[in-house]
């Protein structure tokens, strides 16, 4: 699906089109054109420990990425600005009916279906920011920085709501937990944030990340495996 974009090449030129990022579902011939990128921050206490950031008991919030920041190819370059390039891997819900208010015994209605993402993250910067009161778009919202794998549907796959998580690098593993480990859970987080936003189909909601996370080079190849879901596979690339 694509969008027309305001015309900036001038009167009587083409105008510039923006793609807008889909996702395959599993069994389906239709694809999932992804509308926005929300990401839960701390979600796991062992990871809020980890960092060393902040008071643990405050509670998760959220973030967005860019929708074109997605990644369905598997190849991530690493990006300018850093010299502390992480992964997080994290479950990721795709919203696929519009919701608001929602309560969180029926937020699961909003649901179409799961995947496995990685919240790539500029760790030196995001750390400034934390520091400085700065937001956080530098060390998270950035070009490529969103990986994900196709979209598990509910009606085939179930709910994920429980079930290991883990991400290897090279063949060894750094991120072993489980999704029962999460400070809000699944329905907890969609009527969280639907009363934030308006959720609409196309919405990707990342859940957060356990401990373990760490930093990539090029040449890495990181694989993520959440439960029943399709593994994902990510290779760190050369700068562009
Ligand atoms: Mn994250």
């Amino acid at each position: 699906m694509s969008t027309a974009a305001p015309n900036e090449n001038g009167p009587g030129l083409p105008a510039p089109v923006i793609e807008r990022p889909e996702l395959e579902i599993v069994g389906r011939s239709e694809a999932f054109p992804v509308r926005r990128i929300y990401c839960v921050g701390r979600n796991y206490l062992e990871h809020i420990r980890e960092m060393k950031e902040g008071d643990e008991r405050d509670p998760p919030f959220f973030f967005q990425k860019p929708t074109d920041a997605l990644v369905v190819d598997g190849k991530v370059p690493m990006p300018s600005c850093t010299s502390d390039f992480q992964y997080e891997l994290e479950l990721v819900v795709a919203i696929g009916r519009s919701g608001q208010d929602l309560d969180p015994d029926e937020a699961l209605g909003a649901v179409l279906g799961y995947a496995v993402g990685l919240d790539m993250t500029r760790r030196d910067r995001q750390r400034e920011s934390f520091k400085k009161g700065l937001p956080w778009e530098i060390g998270k919202s950035f070009d490529r920085s969103a990986p994900c794998g196709p979209v598990h549907p509910v009606e085939s796959f179930g709910h994920i709501q429980a079930g290991p998580l883990e991400l290897k690098v090279n063949g060894a593993t750094r991120q072993q937990s489980i999704i029962e480990k999460m400070i809000w859970n699944v329905p907890e987080i969609v009527a969280q944030l639907s009363r934030q936003y308006r959720l609409m189909p196309g919405d990707l909601i990342f859940t957060g990340t356990p401990a373990g996370v760490g930093a990539v080079v090029p040449g890495d190849r990181l694989t993520g495996s959440i439960g029943r879901l399709a593994v994902l596979e990510v290779e760190i690339m050369p700068p562009l």
